[in-house]
């Protein structure tokens, strides 16, 4: 069960604690209650399909033809929540096979339809969107594809139909002794076939990757033909067509089955939590640690405005007070300090001297290790924390975040820049941003950035939309302005490709519209995602 106008599951709300909602009124202004439309009147506005044309796995069903005309974009958000979608899916089609995926791909190209594979509909950036054009529009949702096909240990891949989600990929491999690892915070909807085409990372790609370590092959029903990928432990036979796959976002074809490189359950994995006394020295531990031989899964270094955000958002006053008397005793200054979250895991062997490599590496730098708790709460609620934009929502408030990633020397100068461009993109409305930033995932030569911003609903979706376009403009400019790359893990869609070509040049975007078109010659897969038309 999804909310039809938000995130996850309708018998999950998140508690915005009181005190937290005086300390938003100040930094953000004090909020207007959001206009929800109920889902009757939305169901209403869905016009009839633009085609007739019928197959025995298509639906013309008004609900499901508005669950498959959005994802979770701040734009797709303005839509659901005041009633404004415009663009809908003419069908949307539940293929359970792939000679039946082939099939309804088939009778798309006969009827000259668009067609937008779909997922767990949890892209961020404009993915699903439903191009406003004459052309019949059939949203392909891979919802019946969620098998395993083959587990095979010997070679420690298993195969699986794309559209399988994480719980169920997760659950098909736990009982075997294994696991994938692969956690966005999307985990609970997103899909195997999604986070391949979007190029994601999970929570713990320290350890075991991102996905475009861990996807080894599989199959793909391109326009141009069917391609298939070997799971090839590795390959100098060319360019490998697996990274053509991977952050193609539904432009090259369907991608119907996938292998993936497997894991054992780790004996250890546990998340620590950690305080520095500033940005720059715990800056400073974080790229030793990563460039140590501690066995990390994952580090998720606040800056000082999240790390006041979070622990505001907390509330447990009592438990947060003792913490910051610790902290002042210890000589942090509270508008500094850094929390860290560090997930260390492996065998039992390397464990515990990997543990102290990197206690002894943080006490050196000033930091403070304050044990599991923080990171047990954090691991029990890790794919909760979504749950509080709806709640921030219904009391007045929009909330989106955005990424990129640099190398070392560009991340401080990056990061503050971005948050700059936020902060001040309202102005000279007079509207306040409240904003903040982590890194999320970090690297030998760098990190990500991930950063959320607060600001306050307009009375109209249009106002509302106009404060969101400005502040996403703002930082996407310092983003390239700094040399960041535009996405490091939610993809293009629509709301990056104006910066896209920025990134990659006038050859690279060459290169990739010939990608693209030698798979779909008639442009017929997600059109105008990724790159125009
Ligand atoms: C609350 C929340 C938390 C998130 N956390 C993370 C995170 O931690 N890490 C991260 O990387 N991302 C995250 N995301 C972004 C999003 O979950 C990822 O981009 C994810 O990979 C999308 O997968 P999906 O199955 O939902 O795909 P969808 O949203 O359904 O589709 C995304 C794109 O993939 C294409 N597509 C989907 N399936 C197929 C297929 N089988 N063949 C061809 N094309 C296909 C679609 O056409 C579309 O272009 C988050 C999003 C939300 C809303």
């Amino acid at each position: 069960m999804k909310r039809y106008n938000g995130w996850g599951d309708p018998a999950i709300n998140a508690k915005l604690p009181d005190s937290a909602a005086k300390i938003l009124e100040n930094l953000a202004g004090p909020p207007r209650p959001a206009q929800n439309v109920a889902l009757e009147t939305i169901l209403k506005k869905v016009p009839s399909p633009r085609t007739a044309e019928s197959h025995p796995c298509i639906s013309f069903d008004a609900a499901k033809r508005f669950e498959h005309a959005h994802g979770q974009s701040m734009p797709d958000w303005i839509a659901m929540r005041f009633g404004t979608l415009s663009s809908f899916p003419d069908a949307v089609a539940t293929p359970a096979t792939d000679s039946e995926a082939e099939d309804v791909l088939a009778f798309a190209d006969r009827h000259r339809m668009t067609v937008i594979p779909y997922g767990g509909g949890t892209s961020v950036v404009g993915h699903l969107d439903v191009p406003e054009s004459g052309t019949p529009v059939l949203s392909l949702s891979m919802e019946k594809m969620n098998k395993m096909i083959r587990l095979d240990p010997r070679n420690m891949i298993a195969e699986f139909e794309a559209g399988i989600t994480g719980p169920q990929l997760e659950n098909a491999l736990h009982p075997h002794g294994f696991t994938l690892g692969h956690y966005p915070q999307s985990f609970d909807y997103s899909t195997l076939g999604g986070w391949v085409v979007t190029r994601s990372a999970g929570q713990q790609s320290l350890y075991y990757g991102r996905i475009e370590n861990l996807f080894a092959g599989g199959s793909v029903i391109m326009p141009a033909g069917k391609m298939s990928l070997p799971p090839f432990p590795a390959s100098a036979a060319g360019p490998d067509l697996r990274h053509a796959v991977l952050g193609s976002e539904g432009r090259m074809g369907l991608l119907t089955r996938a292998a993936v490189r497997i894991s054992g359950i780790p004996e250890n994995d546990r998340i620590y939590g950690i305080f520095f006394p500033d940005w720059e020295t715990a800056l400073s531990a974080v790229s030793q640690l990563a460039n140590s031989d501690a066995p990390l899964s994952m580090i998720r270094l606040s800056n000082p405005s999240e790390t006041y955000t979070n622990l505001f958002l907390a509330g447990h006053e009592r438990q947060i007070g003792l913490l910051k008397s610790y902290l002042r005793l210890r000589g942090f200054s509270e508008n500094n300090w850094c929390m860290m979250l560090m997930g260390l895991i492996g065998s039992s062997r390397l464990y515990s001297p990997g543990k102290r490599i990197a206690r002894a590496m943080i006490r050196k730098n000033g930091g403070i290790w304050t044990g599991s708790p923080m990171g047990d709460a954090w691991r029990k609620n890790r794919f909760r924390a979504p749950y509080l934009r709806n709640t921030l929502w219904d009391k007045g408030y929009a909330v989106d975040t955005l990424e990129t990633a640099t190398i070392w020397d560009r991340v401080t100068p990056t990061m503050n820049a971005v948050e700059n461009a936020i902060a001040g993109a309202l102005d000279d409305l007079g509207e306040k941003v409240h904003v903040f930033t982590h890194l999320s995932h970090v690297y030998t030569s760098g990190s990500s950035i991930y950063t959320t911003y607060v600001f306050r609903l307009a009375d109209s979706p249009e106002e509302t939309h106009f404060r969101w376009r400005r502040i996403k403009d703002a930082a996407s400019r310092a983003i390239v302005e700094q040399g960041g790359t535009i996405s490091h893990q939610h993809g293009v869609g629509v709301d990056h490709k104006p910066y896209l070509g920025a990134e990659k040049g006038e050859a690279g975007m060459i290169v990739l519209r010939g990608l693209l078109r030698a798979a779909d010659p008639k442009s017929r897969m997600n059109t105008g995602k990724l790159i125009d038309s």
